[in-house]
């Protein structure tokens, strides 16, 4: 059966665990794919230009918006991130799946967009993950030894207006456990996969 693909926006404060839980669900759907933001902010040890984001400078990134690349841009902890079109819109068309972590503004955009779009308003479905509590998450920022006491600050300072916004996405998951946080991510994935919005044919007379 044709059918578009989904487009998961996965959102939280910095350090609730996007990206673990992500890696979980990646070993899951092997067809699953991440959209690689870019972003002005520097790499993380580890962290692969191409694969973990585009690492672009201020310069280039102004480029970028200046030429409507992107679905979507925002400011976060004072660094640049966007969304590349090409990383979302001609997969959903071609029925891949797609997971985008990005941030609150991000998904009210992708929202936004999806108003004159009306693909991507079928495509798209909204996840946010929740701390299990506020010391947790602190601890998780501090634990993964990352950032400057500065951007540990800006980080939590921030979690608080992210967290406020919760009740704007279609469901939430509290990641304690980040394994069990992944599968039931996996079952909203499971039932997003049965909505007719992304049916682009009668499944009978595929
Ligand atoms: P994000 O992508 O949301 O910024 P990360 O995935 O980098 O967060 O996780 C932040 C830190 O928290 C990492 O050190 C990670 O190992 C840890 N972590 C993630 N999920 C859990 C969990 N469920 N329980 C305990 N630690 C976790
Ligand atoms: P980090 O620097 O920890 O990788 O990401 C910081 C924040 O930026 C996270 O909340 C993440 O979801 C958000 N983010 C990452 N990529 C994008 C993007 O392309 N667009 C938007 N709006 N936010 C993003």
């Amino acid at each position: 059966m044709k059918r578009l693909g989904t487009a998961i926006i996965l959102s939280g404060p910095s350090g609730v665990g996007k990206s673990t839980v992500c890696s979980f669900l990646f070993k899951k759907y092997t067809d699953l794919k991440f959209s690689v933001s870019c972003t002005t902010r520097a790499p993380r040890p580890g962290e692969v230009d191409g694969i973990a984001y585009h690492f672009l400078t201020v310069d280039d990134f102004k480029r970028r918006i200046d030429a409507g690349d992107f679905l979507e841009w925002a400011e976060v902890h004072g660094n640049y991130y966007g969304t590349l079109k090409q990383e979302v819109l001609p997969r959903i068309l071609n029925g891949q799946d797609i997971i985008l972590d990005i941030d609150v503004q991000g998904m009210r955009l992708v929202r936004q967009s999806a108003q004159s779009d009306p693909r991507l308003a079928a495509s798209f479905i909204t996840v946010f993950l929740a701390p299990p509590s506020l010391a947790a998450l602190e601890q998780r920022l501090r634990g993964r030894g990352t950032e400057t006491e500065e951007s540990i600050r800006k980080r939590l300072g921030n979690a608080a207006k992210e967290l406020a916004a919760w009740r704007e996405y279609d469901s939430i998951v509290v990641n304690d456990v980040a394994e069990q946080a992944a599968d039931r991510l996996d079952a909203i994935l499971t039932a997003a996969h049965a909505r007719t919005a992304t049916c682009l044919e009668e499944p009978w007379l595929a």
